[in-house]
């Protein structure tokens, strides 16, 4: 399934996480979400796909991530 990003980031989860952070699957638990029709904003990837994560503080949220780089490029909720 693939969405547009932009439409889901209005409303920002209260995580720790931030945009540009490389993403740590194990320690956030990182669960496949879906896949993203969108470049990425570090890299020459046009997809990204989407965890669904909790942070360490336990707060859960999702971001989306890119493959190549690893960078988080968005959250969402
Ligand atoms: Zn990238």
């Amino acid at each position: 399934m693939q969405r547009s990003l932009s439409s889901m980031q209005h409303d920002l989860v209260q995580i720790t996480i931030n945009v540009g952070e490389d993403f740590k699957s194990i320690v956030w638990k990182a669960q496949y979400d879906m896949d993203f029709n969108t470049e990425c904003l570090f890299c020459f990837s046009e997809q990204i796909t989407g965890y669904r994560v909790e942070d360490e503080d336990g707060k859960a949220g999702k971001v989306a991530v890119c493959p190549h780089c690893e960078k988080v490029n968005a959250i969402y909720a």
